[in-house]
């Protein structure tokens, strides 16, 4: 029996540490209440902002971005170091909010911030490498080379279940490239997002960078489209659901902005008659039950040979009995509360599809503590036995929902993995050298994370992370996603006194 706290604790809690990371909590004003989903309650009340308010937010944005630009891109390092620094600082109260807010396990909310202070670590390296090349010019005497500038005002609009640390992947690169950021946080996490953003305003102001450098917007979806059809937002960069992308997505294009799409996963495990068994047990709980199930990287789907889909459908049951499920914020506990009803009856309405296209639910499933919190939704992780990958099955439920499913060859396991219409996350058990090369390559997984004997989940912030289909085509944080956060312009310079043509076209009048 886990016991969760009372609805005035979880607001003091929530209200004081957001206060220690220095929002004017006094000042939240409005009518818009907040519930937390640890115990379904309400935890403050405060405004949002209107679409119409998002013309002056951009226009400060740009005035920023003009001088912005023009500080050397180490110096704007230095503004995200100690943004970093502060982060640090920060660590266990952020992840408090994150926990209070997402609902995630104290572990992963610190998780999540320890990402923001790593992709700090990165961007300030990144501040000194923001290489462009140089090219052998055709033509004597002449150099060719391209030089990386500042894009402009990115606008963030981002999911409830990152709240802090997509914000920051945009955010630390978008700064050292010389961009402003203009967030449209979701709107079940503003306490996050507005102490996310008062931390980085305190590394503003000790650095004397313009204010407009970071500003956040709470507000619905109308202040998320007005970010998204404003000419000002040279990059608009959308974190969320596929349906949200489908909309975003052709609205920038139409203005010839530029976006960069995140969008939801329908990720799964090829498991082989090779594989360690013992690993990918261990992998795919974490894959697929952490986060109860809310990130975009879950593993959805286990694809089993069927020489072992028995014994590893076993010993996933017998490892989900075990998983203990309650206060997020409680020692020992792995499986927090899924954000609100919508998603448990998503989760509920997906197990009986699956049951009605003959699946056996084989662990888990229903909901507990619905006695002691009826506005809370803590979910059982389930694992429903499938025998063939059905319209449920190639959706993206949001939800600690795992299909395990049976394949004979492995070409077969392969053409399961890509037959859904998202393409975000995947990976292989193995022991053999030859499955895992072949899942790597150009006829394997399609997606944009391909891993080998690891889940589907836990990115680090090294690579480039994001998804091919209808998860978006955007990459983001590591690897060289820096240069959505910038415009490329290709020099050509003729130090020969001369004027050749190239193509050697002659124009000689
Ligand atoms: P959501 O799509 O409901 O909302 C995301 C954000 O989009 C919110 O801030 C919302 O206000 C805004 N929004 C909604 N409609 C909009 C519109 N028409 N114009 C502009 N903004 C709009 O998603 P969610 O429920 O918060 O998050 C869960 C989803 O996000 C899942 O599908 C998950 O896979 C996906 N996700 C993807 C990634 C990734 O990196 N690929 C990361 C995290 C979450």
């Amino acid at each position: 029996m886990t016991t969760l706290p009372t609805q005035s604790e979880l607001s003091a809690l929530a209200l004081d540490t957001a206060r220690r990371c220095g929002v004017d909590v006094d000042a939240l004003g409005g009518d818009v209440e907040t519930r937390s989903p640890v115990n379904g309650q309400r935890v403050t009340s405060l405004g949002w902002r209107d679409a119409a308010y998002v013309d002056e937010a951009v226009g400060r944005a740009h005035e920023a971005f003009l001088a912005w630009r023009r500080v050397p891109a180490p110096a704007r390092g230095a503004l995200v170091k100690r943004f970093g620094e502060l982060l640090a600082e920060h660590k266990d109260d952020l992840a408090v909010l994150v926990s209070i807010e997402a609902g995630k396990i104290t572990s992963e909310a610190r998780g999540e911030i320890q990402e923001m202070i790593d992709i700090c670590d990165f961007a300030v390296g990144l501040s000194r490498q923001l290489y462009g090349r140089t090219m052998p010019s055709e033509r004597p005497g002449h150099r060719l080379m391209e030089t990386w500038h500042p894009l402009g005002v990115v606008g963030v609009v981002s999911a409830f279940n990152f709240p802090a640390a997509v914000w920051s992947w945009n955010t630390a690169v978008a700064l050292v490239c010389g961009d402003p950021v203009v967030w449209k946080p979701s709107e079940l996490t503003p306490l996050t997002s507005l102490a996310c953003h008062a931390v980085l305003a305190q590394a503003i102001r000790e650095h004397g960078a313009p204010e407009a450098l970071s500003q956040v917007l709470l507000g619905g979806p109308e202040v998320g489209q007005a970010l998204v059809d404003h000419p000002g937002v040279a990059l608009l960069s959308a974190t969320g659901s596929t349906r949200m992308g489908r909309l975003v997505g052709p609205r920038v294009a139409e203005r010839f902005g530029r976006s960069l799409l995140e969008l939801g996963g329908n990720n799964a495990a090829v498991v082989s008659g090779s594989a360690d068994l013992d690993l990918a047990v261990r992998g795919i709980v974490f894959s697929a039950a952490g986060t109860a199930g809310q990130r975009c990287t879950t593993m959805r789907r286990v694809i089993a040979h069927t020489s072992v889909v028995d014994e590893l459908t076993d010993r996933l049951a017998s490892a989900y009995d075990r998983l203990p499920i309650g206060n997020p914020m409680a020692d020992g506990t792995l499986v927090g509360p899924m954000i609100n009803q919508r998603a448990y009856d998503a989760m509920e309405a997906a197990i009986a599809a699956a049951t009605g296209d003959g699946g056996k639910v084989v662990a888990g499933g229903g909901r507990a503590f619905a006695d002691v919190a009826p506005d809370a939704y803590y979910a059982r992780p389930a694992i429903v036995r499938m025998d063939a990958q059905t319209d449920v099955v190639a959706r993206e439920t949001f939800a600690p929902l795992l299909y395990v499913l049976p394949y004979d060859d492995f070409a077969g396991a392969i053409e399961l993995n890509n037959a859904v219409p998202q393409g975000l996350s995947s990976s292989v058990f193995t022991s053999d050298l030859a499955e895992a090369e072949l899942f790597l390559s150009a006829e394997g997984s399609d997606c944009g994370i391909v891993n080998v004997n690891i889940g589907t989940s836990g990115a680090e912030i090294g690579g480039a992370f994001g998804g091919e289909k209808e998860t978006g085509g955007g990459r983001e944080s590591g690897s060289d996603a820096w240069r959505a956060y910038m415009r490329r312009a290709t020099n050509t310079i003729n130090f020969s006194g001369e004027l050749p043509l190239a193509q050697g076209v002659d124009f000689t009048v």
